[in-house]
């Protein structure tokens, strides 16, 4: 017991001094070089820069199917990228019903690094969402200003905090920004092909979506997801008839079969999951999958002769997509009497599969946030990940993060309100991890 109050005793007398030695603490944190403290000075020195680029950006309207306003917001950052030093190109994307992608380089003797963003939002020429408003002096709300205009702008403030540093000329940057990420067009291979060029040889690449908005999560895994079509068809025939050898169990039997099956043999798996998300069955159907609904006709007494059924797939690596769409397949393959299954699937986005690589950069990650002062950065659960475009150049680059944007809230809706206290911490936080990965950090 004495033994307890003493050491009680002893925490009481460390902890009142607590407060003493962070009042002696320097504010600037010591673990930096004095090249880097540059790249921070300058960020918080044109902080007002970076929120009027924001604004600017957030007020043109280029939700994805607006091709002019997305060639605009393009416009506006590749003339940033070109005061930078950078070599710009627009990617047409008529070949895939876009806008198309704007791609940046800056060739130096440093690993490379690859930088995502995209331009396009969710929000169209008819939302009524349109408009930057600043709430108060933190907060602002704006369409696309965390998904991912924010993002954007910090990109183009890290690239202008390094090369005020002296430290852009010998780096070797490259920057995508995707104008068709919220929808992306088809073929995917085509519409992803210049990204996917782009990370050719790249050491590590970052993505700066807003993740799940908070300043002390990174994403490092996040789930890829297709969707599927089953289309069953049967034997049409009186309904008393219903089981006999010749006429079997009709279409609506064998899609509950199924779908019934997938639920017991997939269910439950980690990170896995499956959705049928609409039915129609009957003597006929009529399904149009681009808008997701149809129409069915069928009567109690008559066997059913077609069903069609759409849903999703999500999972976390290849392997476990492979797996999961042989499972449903060899499923649907076993129809019962008189029916016959056809089960496609779309072409998918892919994971970002947990790698050590992906650990790796997030632990450079979370050791610059410590050295700003900013606190540790955590990984997100990947199944709280929403898909995005690093997930496309995930075979080719050994370590990759995601969500190093702009944080906020309500993303996707016309409530999306970012923190602006968030856009220099991450500008700062970026370009000292691309600094450190253009010294060579593995
Ligand atoms: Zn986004």
């Amino acid at each position: 017991m004495t033994d307890v109050k003493k050491s009680g005793a002893g925490m009481l007398f460390f902890m009142t001094f607590i407060p003493f030695i962070s009042f002696l603490a320097p504010a600037e944190p010591q673990s930096i070089s004095a090249e880097e403290r540059a790249v921070v000075s300058y960020i918080d020195a044109h902080k007002d820069d970076a929120i009027a680029l924001l604004e600017r950006v957030v007020n043109i309207n280029s939700g994805t199917q607006n091709l002019v306003g997305v060639r605009e917001v393009g416009a506006v950052f590749r003339a940033e990228f070109d005061r930078l030093g950078f070599q710009t190109q627009w990617v047409d994307g008529a070949g895939w019903q876009r806008a198309g992608h704007l791609v940046a380089t800056h060739p130096g003797t440093s690993p490379k690094v690859l930088l995502i963003g995209h331009l396009d939002t969710v929000f169209e020429r008819d939302s009524p969402f349109q408009k930057f408003e600043r709430l108060d002096a933190t907060t602002a709300r704006g369409p696309g200003i965390i998904d991912m205009k924010g993002g954007d702008v910090i990109i183009i403030q890290a690239l202008k905090a390094l090369d005020a540093a002296g430290l852009l000329k010998s780096m070797n940057i490259t920057v995508v920004m995707t104008g068709d990420e919220e929808a992306a067009g088809r073929p995917l291979t085509r519409a992803r092909e210049a990204l996917v060029t782009a990370a050719k040889g790249a050491a590590a690449a970052i993505g700066f979506e807003d993740g799940d908005g908070l300043a002390e999560h990174i994403v490092v895994a996040r789930r890829g997801s297709t969707s599927w079509e089953l289309r069953v068809t049967g034997t049409p025939a009186h309904s008393s008839q219903i089981f006999r050898d010749d006429i079997g169990a009709g279409a609506i039997f064998e899609a509950a079969r199924i779908l019934n099956a997938f639920r017991e043999q997939l269910a439950g798996e980690p990170h896995l999951t499956f959705n049928p998300g609409v039915i129609l069955g009957g003597t006929s159907v009529d399904f149009d999958s681009v808008q997701s609904r149809g129409t069915a006709f069928g009567k109690t007494n008559v066997v059913a002769e077609r069903a069609t059924v759409a849903g999703d797939l999500r999972a976390l690596s290849n392997e476990q997509f492979q797996k999961a769409m042989a499972a449903m397949r060899d499923i649907a393959g076993k129809s019962l009497p008189r029916t016959r299954a056809e089960l496609t699937f779309d072409e998918a986005y892919p994971p970002l599969a947990p790698t050590a690589g992906n650990e790796r950069l997030l632990v450079h990650y979370d050791r610059v946030s410590r050295d700003l002062g900013s606190g540790p950065v955590e990984a997100v659960n990947p199944d709280r990940a929403g898909a995005a475009d690093v997930s496309f150049v995930a075979d080719q680059v050994p370590m990759i993060i995601d969500a190093a944007g702009l944080k906020g809230k309500d993303g996707h809706t016309v409530g999306e309100t970012a923190d602006l206290t968030a856009l220099p911490l991450q500008a700062k936080r970026a370009a000292m991890l691309i600094a450190r990965l253009a010294k060579g950090a593995r």
